[in-house]
């Protein structure tokens, strides 16, 4: 059975200043119960408002949210089950811990509301201090600690109810990189052990791709993509999934007597295979690491910078007046104004129409 299911579900706001924004629009989701299935997507794309709904925190607008089969929110019969209700456990990016209650204190609050004997928390509050690192120090005040160590107590918390879902909105965004690395690995580990299903929202790709099993991509309150990280990566389904999950190169090309032209040149035909769907202009997208550089064979270009890298050397050549980034390990080097051939044996496609899309986009992020 599905753990989580979301079927046509919406949510406006309607705010004096900007009218009524609609934040997520008619989501269709599934996620299967042992998943971590992160939400991915830039800022005010619906991710928080998403989870929220799921956690019960908010109304929906329309639409029907299940937990494990059971309707915990459905518009339409004016149904609803309070947060404390569903089951959840939640992090956010705030730390959220008390700062008056110490760490024995905060970790025990779902359980003292419950009306557990004395005997019993201890216990459980001690096993969750130790599956979150921060075993012996029930009695230390989270001002004492540091910003990874609280966010444990907030995860101490969070399982300490052994929930069937964890729901983590940006909870590592706040922490230093070092550590929030190994905390993505110890949300893994807890998960292991208490078998909880995750949704986990970030904004960073790579995180996201790090933890996931799926996930999804969002745009403006839509569903765009969902998928494994890899087939997502490989395979974006649109140029603003390509964009947001990698470095990409966009460069537009006409297509003519079956050869590939830069835009604005067709003294030479780049070295890639051809879209198959016949047009005539189009968007070729590709992965500055899956274009070769070499000295003998490819379209005829120069270095125009080099810039070294730690893990590799990146350099800018143009394609017709078009830029692209290339990175390549460290033993193959070129020189800036070198010539130079450049090969593309990985691409993708887009239609020409993208690029449209894609300015109309900033245009409104900016606004
Ligand atoms: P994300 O978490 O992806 O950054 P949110 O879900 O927080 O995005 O927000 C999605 C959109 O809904 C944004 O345009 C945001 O301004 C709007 N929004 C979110 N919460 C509220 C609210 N309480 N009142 C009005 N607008 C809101
Ligand atoms: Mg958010």
């Amino acid at each position: 059975m599905d753990q989580i299911e979301l079927i046509h579900v919406s949510k406006k706001f309607t705010t004096k200043t900007l009218g009524t924004v609609t934040a997520v629009n008619n989501l269709n989701l599934k996620i299967k119960e042992g998943e971590c299935f992160s939400i991915l997507g830039p800022s005010g794309c619906g991710k928080t408002t998403t989870l929220r709904m799921i956690a019960g925190f908010e109304d929906l607008s329309d639409g029907e949210i299940y937990l494990s089969g059971r309707p915990v929110s459905v518009k339409e019969k004016n149904l609803y089950i309070p947060p404390e209700k569903r089951g959840l456990g939640m992090v956010f990016q705030s730390f959220a811990v008390w700062p008056h209650m110490n760490l024995f204190e905060n970790v025990a609050f779902p359980l003292r509301v419950q009306n557990i004997n004395k005997t019993e928390i201890k216990k459980r509050v001690e096993e969750a201090l130790h599956h979150t690192n921060l075993d012996g120090m029930g009695k230390a005040y989270p001002s004492d600690l540091s910003g990874g160590q609280q966010q444990r107590i907030a995860l101490a918390r969070a399982i300490i109810t052994n929930p069937k879902v964890m729901l983590l909105d940006e909870p590592f965004s706040n922490l230093d990189p070092k550590t929030r690395e190994s905390m993505r690995f110890e949300i893994k580990k807890l998960q292991k052990k208490f078998n909880f299903t995750i949704i986990f929202v970030t904004h960073d790709q790579s995180e996201a791709m790090a933890i996931s099993d799926r996930m999804m991509v969002m745009d403006m309150g839509n569903i765009v993509q969902v998928d494994t990280p890899t087939n997502l990566y490989n395979k974006p389904i649109n140029r603003f999934v390509h964009n947001f999950l990698g470095k990409s190169n966009f460069t537009r090309v006409i297509i003519e007597n079956n050869k590939v032209y830069p835009r604005n040149d067709k003294s030479q035909p780049l070295s890639c295979e051809l879209p198959n769907n016949g047009e005539r202009e189009a968007v070729l997208a590709t992965r500055p690491n899956t274009i070769e550089l070499n000295h003998t064979n490819g379209y005829k270009t120069k270095i125009e910078k080099r810039i070294f890298l730690t893990n590799y050397i990146e350099y800018i050549v143009k394609v017709g007046d078009q830029i692209i980034q290339v990175q390549t390990p460290h033993f193959d080097e070129f020189k800036e104004g070198q010539t130079c051939y450049v090969k593309f044996p990985s691409v993708m496609w887009y239609s020409a129409e993208e690029d449209l899309k894609d300015n109309e986009r900033d245009c409104r992020q900016i606004i």
